[in-house]
C-alpha cells in the first residue's frame, strides 16, 4: 500500500476537497421546452440535494447556464431564468454537500469547451481515485476551477485525444472509478452514463419524441414522461438524431446498485428495480416487526424517513399506528446542515413530540437508519419528556459500520454509533429502553432478494458488510478522504 506523505496531505487539504455529494441529475432531448421540463424534474428531485442548483442548455448554436444556491422551485420557477435558458435540449443538477466549501463555481452543471465543442457535465456519485486523476492533471499543466471530484471528469474529456466527444467520454470513463451517474449535453447528444457496478442510479424515460435520463422515476412521473428502461451499469447511452444508442465499453459484471437508494435516498413513489421504494421500506418495516420481540400499545414513525417502514411494521403486528412525532416541512432534511453543533440543532427545529397521542405510552419507535445517533438520541428524549412510558427504538435497516465512498454522505467510522458500540451500548447511548436493528438477512428476504441464490442480484452493501465493490487502496487519516490508487480494480464482480 502506498504510503501518503505529509506533503501529498497538505497538498489535499489545501484543495479542500469535496468529496461527498448525493445528487440528482436530469436531462431531456429533443423538446422546445427542454429547460421548464429540467426544472420540474429537478423539483422532483430536490429530496436529493438542496444545496443548490443548474441547468445547462443548448439552443443549436449556443451553450446557456444558469447555477443558483437553494432549492429549484425558488430558482427556476421565474419565467425571466427560464427564457435564458433557450433551446431543445438541457441537463440539470441538484447539489448536495456535507463539508468543505459551498461556493457558486462548485454548482453543476460545469461546461467546458473541448476541441469537438463544448459539453456540460451533471454528475451524481463520488470518484474513488479523483485525488490521484487531478494530481497527474495538474502536474501536466492542468488548472481547476473548482473542488469537485466532476471537473476530473471534465478535463479527462477535454484531454482525450480522440476525435468523437463519445469517444472522448468513453476514454475519460476508463480512468474514472467509483460510483456514478452522469448526464451529459454535447451540441444536439445527450448522454447517459452509469458506473460499472451501477452503483448510482440512472433511468431513461420517453415523453412523445423527447428522450430524458434521470436519477429518480419520480422525475419522469412530474412530467408526465413514460419509464423506459434503466441506464444499465457501465452503459453509455446516448441520444443522437432522436434515435437512442448504446454502448457498453466495460467487461460485463453483474450490477450492484446501492442499497441506500432503497432504504433512504430514493423518493417513495420512485420505483427501484420494479417496485416502488415505498414497497421495499413497507417490507423492511414487516420483517423487522417478525425479528421484533416486544409488545407495545403503539408505533410511531420518525417522519418522514420512518414513515414507510413503520406502516409496514404495524400493519404486520396489527398495532396502532400513531403521528407521535409532527415534523415541520420547512426545515431540509437533517443532514443538510454541515456542523454537528447544527444538525443537533437541525432536529429540534425539525420535530416536535404529539403529546396528546403518546402520554402513559409503550412506544415502538420506527427509523429508516441509525448513523450518528443524533435523530434517535434527540427523539427518544424528547418522548420521555412528552410523558412515554416506555420507548423501544427498532431500525429498518442493519447497522451502518462501514463509511461510503461512492457518492453517500456517511461519516468517518469513527462516527458511526455502530462501528465503535455494542447494541446495549447504542441503546443506552440514545436512552431507550430496547433497540433492535433489522438482520441483513431480513433485509435481503424484504427485498426480495436472497443473499445465497446467485441468481439474485447482489446489493452495494459495504454499509453493513464491508464489501466494497470498488476497493480502497489508500485511505488518508480517518476514512473521510479515500486516497484510491488508479490500478484498483473491482473484485466481486
Ligand atoms: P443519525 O441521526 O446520525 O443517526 O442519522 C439517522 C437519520 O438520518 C435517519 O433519520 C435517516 O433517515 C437520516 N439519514 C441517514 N443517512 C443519511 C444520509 N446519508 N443523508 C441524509 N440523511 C441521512
Amino acid at each position: 500500500m502506498k504510503k501518503i506523505t505529509k506533503k501529498l496531505k497538505k497538498k489535499l487539504k489545501s484543495y479542500n476537497l469535496k468529496l461527498k455529494e448525493e445528487c440528482g441529475v436530469f436531462g431531456v432531448s429533443n423538446n422546445t421546452d427542454a429547460s421548464a421540463l429540467t426544472a420540474l424534474g429537478l423539483h422532483a428531485l430536490q429530496h436529493r440535494g438542496q444545496e443548490g442548483c443548474g441547468i445547462v442548455s443548448f439552443d443549436g448554436k449556443k451553450y446557456h447556464s444558469e447555477k443558483r444556491f437553494g432549492l429549484v422551485g425558488d430558482n427556476f420557477s421565474k419565467e425571466k431564468v427560464l427564457k435564458n435558458l433557450s433551446g431543445n435540449y438541457a441537463i440539470g443538477h441538484n447539489r448536495y454537500s456535507t463539508t468543505g466549501e459551498n461556493t457558486l463555481r462548485n454548482i453543476q452543471p460545469f461546461f467546458a469547451d473541448t476541441n469537438a465543442g463544448g459539453i456540460g457535465v451533471a454528475h451524481n456519485g463520488n470518484l474513488t481515485n479523483s485525488i490521484t486523476l487531478r494530481n497527474k492533471l495538474v502536474e501536466d499543466g492542468a488548472i481547476f476551477h473548482t473542488t469537485s471530484d466532476t471537473e476530473t471528469i471534465v478535463h479527462l474529456i477535454a484531454k482525450s485525444k480522440r476525435n468523437k466527444t463519445i469517444d472522448k467520454i468513453i476514454d475519460a470513463i476508463f480512468q474514472i472509478q467509483g460510483g456514478y451517474a452522469l448526464v451529459m449535453l454535447t451540441q444536439n447528444i445527450l448522454i447517459g452514463v452509469r458506473d460499472p457496478f451501477g452503483i448510482r442510479p440512472l433511468v431513461i424515460g420517453k415523453l412523445k419524441d423527447s428522450y430524458v435520463f434521470t436519477s429518480e422515476t419520480c422525475a419522469l412521473d412530474i412530467i408526465g414522461a413514460k419509464f423506459i428502461r434503466d441506464v444499465e451499469n457501465g452503459e453509455v447511452v446516448f441520444i443522437e438524431n432522436n434515435e437512442l444508442k448504446s454502448i457498453k465499453p466495460f467487461p460485463l459484471r453483474k450490477v450492484r446498485p446501492c442499497v441506500f437508494e432503497y432504504i433512504y435516498f430514493a423518493r417513495p413513489d420512485s420505483i427501484l428495480n420494479g417496485k416502488s421504494a415505498y414497497e421495499y421500506r413497507k417490507n423492511f418495516g414487516i420483517e423487522l416487526a417478525k425479528e421484533n420481540n416486544i409488545d407495545a400499545d403503539i408505533i410511531v414513525p420518525v417522519p418522514d424517513s420512518g414513515n414507510s417502514a413503520a406502516i409496514g411494521f404495524s400493519q404486520h403486528l396489527g398495532k396502532n399506528f400513531e403521528l407521535g412525532l409532527i415534523r415541520n416541512h420547512y426545515v431540509g432534511r437533517t443532514f443538510i446542515e454541515p456542523s454537528q453543533k447544527i444538525r443537533s440543532l437541525g432536529v429540534k427545529l425539525k420535530l416536535n413530540a404529539n403529546k396528546s397521542s403518546i402520554k402513559g405510552k409503550k412506544i415502538i419507535l420506527i427509523d429508516d437508519s441509525l448513523v450518528r445517533g443524533t435523530t434517535s438520541y434527540k427523539i427518544v428524549k424528547m418522548l420521555y419528556d412528552a410523558g412515554a412510558k416506555e420507548v423501544h427504538v427498532r431500525i429498518a435497516c442493519p447497522e451502518i459500520r462501514y463509511p461510503d465512498f461512492y457518492g453517500v454522505d456517511t461519516p468517518t467510522k469513527k462516527e458511526l454509533l455502530a462501528a465503535n458500540k455494542t447494541n446495549d451500548e447504542i441503546c443506552d447511548y440514545i436512552g431507550a429502553k430496547s433497540l433492535k436493528f433489522l438482520s441483513i438477512e431480513g433485509m435481503y428476504k424484504a427485498m426480495g432478494f436472497d443473499k445465497r441464490n446467485e441468481t439474485y442480484p447482489q446489493l452495494t452493501d459495504h454499509y453493513f458488510t464491508g464489501d466494497y465493490p470498488v476497493k480502497p487502496i489508500d485511505k488518508l487519516g480517518d476514512d473521510k478522504i479515500t486516497q484510491l490508487s488508479l490500478l484498483s480494480t473491482a473484485s466481486n464482480n
